[in-house]
């Protein structure tokens, strides 16, 4: 029988399928790679052999990822995507509550839940920053925070302080870092030295979300713990050869590519917050929170009538009438700008 006394509070995760001509809404990098460089991949692709399971060290794959990120294979866990890792911390680290600043991403609610903890949401301040009062009150529920930093959907980064003050309070901090590349700011010292602190980054969000590979780093000890309860050849043996490839070959594309898209954020939040009623939020990811004067389903909608597919996120506690843009190749950018302003003018 379905245990549905534990599945109840529990609904799939929610994401934008719908068609639309401009995709702005799963923060996802906008270019594709060269040509070439994807034959070439393709072309390793076709000496793999799929008759057999992959590696299940992914041990090539780890040392590209070691060698592109600058930390040691034998701190580095890899996941099919991080939302595994996520799912991998909520298990095995700690047994009280988890703390989760809201509004953030869905999964650290979800993992908690499916873990069968109990999750202690504190709403964030006004600035959207972890609020340390509120904080204090469930300090001595919880032995597990979990902080996306910066935090999907508001674009900041939370401030490192109140992220230390927690942890000083004997709490085991995951930082989420899958937007690191477009904000420069780390824990990896950290996670490089304590056992109260890990990092979690993604492939997915410079160019190879449809590989599914997450990276969790942390002191051996730690990796050696989560190791046991990995899910043997969790990364595709396609995965492994492909994102091993890339992390290669295309390192230099990669850094230019991500420098391209800081450039069209901090034009598309300049042009943005030009247009009447619109209110942006300042980020350090690849993407935009914005608020309108109108109900932001009815923005959505209207935005999707014209075309462009962008995130509501207005469903989350402080983020009334807002939605969420990512940045885009810079004609998407416009295209997006100028069905912006039809649609609020219209409205
Ligand atoms: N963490 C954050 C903060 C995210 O926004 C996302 C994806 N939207 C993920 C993790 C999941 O990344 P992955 O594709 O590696 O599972």
């Amino acid at each position: 029988m379905i245990n549905k006394k534990k599945l109840d509070d529990l609904s799939p995760y929610k994401t934008e399928t719908t068609k639309c001509k401009v995709r702005l809404s799963s923060n996802e990098l906008p270019f594709e790679f060269p040509t070439e460089i994807i034959y070439e991949a393709l072309r390793q692709v076709d000496e793999t052999k799929i008759r057999l399971y992959p590696d299940p060290e992914a041990k090539r794959l780890k040392e590209a990822i070691a060698d592109f990120i600058g930390v040691p294979e034998e701190n580095i866990l890899l996941g099919n995507g991080s939302d595994e890792l996520i799912y991998y911390i909520s298990l095995v680290i700690g047994e009280k509550g988890v703390f989760i600043p809201v509004p953030t991403f869905p999964m650290y609610l979800i993992s908690t839940k499916v873990a069968g903890r109990k999750p202690f949401e504190v709403y964030l301040d006004p600035h959207f920053d972890i609020d340390v009062e509120r904080t204090k009150s469930v300090l001595g529920e919880v032995d597990l925070a979990f902080f996306s930093y910066p935090n999907n959907p508001t674009g900041n980064l939370f401030s490192k302080e109140k992220i230390n003050f927690i942890r000083e309070k004997g709490i085991f901090i995951a930082v989420d870092e899958a937007y690191y590349n477009y904000a420069g700011d780390t824990f990896i010292n950290e996670a490089l030295k304590r056992e109260d602190t890990v990092v979690l980054r993604t492939l997915s969000k410079i160019g190879m979300s449809g590989l599914r590979v997450g990276v969790l780093i942390g002191v051996k000890e730690i990796i050696r713990e989560i190791e046991k309860i990995r899910l043997p050849f969790n990364i595709s043996a396609v995965s492994q050869v492909i994102a091993t490839y890339l992390l290669c070959r295309a390192k230099d594309y990669i850094k230019c590519m991500v420098d391209k898209v800081i450039e069209e954020r901090e034009r598309l939040e300049k042009e943005m917050s030009r247009i009447k009623g619109v209110e942006v939020f300042k980020s350090k990811a690849n993407f935009i929170l914005f608020r309108t004067p109108f109900p932001a389903d009815v923005v959505h909608k209207e935005l999707i009538k014209e075309d462009v597919l962008v995130r509501d996120v207005s469903y989350m506690p402080l983020l009334e009438r807002c939605l969420r843009v990512s940045v885009g190749k810079p004609e998407d950018n416009d295209f997006f700008l100028e069905k912006l302003r039809i649609v609020l003018e219209r409205l």
